[in-house]
């Protein structure tokens, strides 16, 4: 289990928040945003660089010029700095500027040969390093499992999971559907893994979060990862899910009181 991971688990009162923009697209937008959160009490920031797309001709992420404004961010704040890798060259790039948290995104994890491919490149990566991953795209436990294993044979042993919802077809009211049974039932399989609760990638519209937050604890979970920009409105991924730093710094008090009451 990760440091920070233990260290939130056992003080009711400090819920583990990782949070930052969707997308890091500028030095200033990062670092801004950082700040803010800090301020907010945040220990951990993610902002994504390589940036998976859907459909082409859309915003792809700054890509390897954003790592210099995370260990900005790293070194100014004193915050743990995550973002997600997708390819070898994306986990060397991280390793080397020492990023704290490497997560592997839902697009990912359920690709067998992408995973191969990122284990070998995690291989005799420093033991301080954070691996989490989201679970794939379809609510494929063995496939969510089978991840983990690539990466645990790899040597990696801090390691966490993200439940960030799923795919269906047709209308939902979420982006990603919860299906709550699935990170359930992984922690069922593999309870030595942290989960953490992704509500914003499920939610994909803001007023959806705070809700989402809510049944999570309901079931158990007390850590999330939360998108969070200094000006959602101009975001240019997930700009409708995104919260400003202070309304997250509202949610994360709603969290502790809840964990509190719960305690
Ligand atoms: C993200 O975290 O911004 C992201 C792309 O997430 P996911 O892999 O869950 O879609
Ligand atoms: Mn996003």
């Amino acid at each position: 289990m990760t440091d920070f991971f233990t260290h939130n688990y056992n003080s009711p009162d400090t819920p583990c928040v990782i949070a930052g923009p969707c997308s890091a697209e500028s030095k200033q937008q990062t670092l801004e945003t950082a700040r803010a959160l800090a301020d907010a009490g945040v220990t951990v920031f993610r902002a994504g660089l390589w940036k998976p797309r859907t459909r082409p001709g859309f915003f792809e992420g700054v890509g390897a010029e954003g790592i210099e404004w995370l260990t900005e961010v790293k070194r100014t704040t004193g915050m743990k700095v995550a973002t997600e890798v997708a390819t070898p060259r994306h986990a060397e790039l991280c390793l080397d500027a020492g990023i704290d948290i490497l997560w592997i995104g839902a697009r990912t994890s359920g690709d067998p040969f992408a995973m191969r491919a990122l284990a070998d490149a995690l291989h005799g990566a420093p033991s301080n390093v954070n691996v989490m991953i989201k679970n794939p795209l379809s609510p494929d436990i063995e496939a969510w499992i089978g991840a983990f294993e690539r990466i645990a044979a790899a040597g990696i042993t801090r390691l966490g999971a993200i439940h960030r919802g799923y795919t269906v077809f047709g209308p939902s009211r979420y982006r990603n559907e919860p299906l709550w049974e699935a990170p359930l039932e992984f922690c069922r399989r593999m309870p030595e893994i942290p989960m953490v609760i992704d509500p914003s990638h499920m939610a994909g519209r803001r007023a959806l979060i705070a809700p989402l937050v809510d049944q999570a604890l309901e079931l158990g979970f007390n850590d999330f990862m939360i998108e969070s920009h200094i000006n959602p409105e101009a975001a240019l991924t997930d700009a409708a899910q995104q919260l400003t730093p202070g309304q997250l710094s509202q949610l994360i008090h709603r969290i502790s009181r809840k964990k509190f009451e719960r305690a």
